[in-house]
């Protein structure tokens, strides 16, 4: 499978959703850049509540806030790093340089970007790419695969 597309009527759902997300990323092997998600939709579509049951499911317990101010937030579970991004707020791609962003794509990682395309030019190929929308019963999401390993992803995930 390349992509997988369904309706999440509720937050509840789009919870579960990102539970059996993050259950079939950690059973794939590991890569020099990690894991790395793009989330895309508009403002208040879902990906932080996406990016934050990914998270959670992972075991973390403390709060996962949205990284709107600060770029980015790490969480260390286990010797998995997550790194949760929203570059709505950068000014320019060039900024990702003096962050030190290419430390970030490691074979522990699982980077989850919000408004990647902010950073365009400078981050490295994604697996996959999320695409949520607003639908008449909650929201639509769709997963499209631009790596082998998305591809792997998806099949893993619908399993
Ligand atoms: P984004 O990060 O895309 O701007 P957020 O995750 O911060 O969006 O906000 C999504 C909002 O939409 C939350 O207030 C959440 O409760 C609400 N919501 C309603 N239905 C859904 C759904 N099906 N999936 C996700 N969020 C939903
Ligand atoms: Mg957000």
């Amino acid at each position: 499978y390349n992509n997988y597309q369904c309706d999440l009527a509720d937050e509840q759902a789009m919870q579960q959703f990102g539970q059996k997300l993050i259950q079939a990323i950690i059973k794939m092997p590991v890569t020099p850049n990690g894991i790395i998600l793009h989330l895309n939709g508009d403002l208040g579509a879902g990906k932080t509540t996406l990016s934050r049951a990914m998270i959670q499911a992972l075991g973390y317990q403390g709060n996962v806030k949205s990284p709107t101010y600060t770029l980015v937030e790490e969480y260390a579970i286990g010797e998995k790093r997550i790194y949760h991004f929203d570059l709505y707020r950068l000014a320019d791609p060039e900024e990702l340089e003096f962050m030190g962003i290419r430390d970030y794509f490691s074979p522990q990682s699982i980077c989850l970007l919000e408004w990647a395309e902010k950073g365009k030019g400078f981050l490295p190929e994604q697996s996959l790419t999320i695409n949520i929308d607003f639908a008449p019963q909650g929201r639509h999401i769709y997963l499209q695969a631009n790596t082998l390993l998305g591809e792997q992803i998806i099949c893993q995930f619908v399993e």
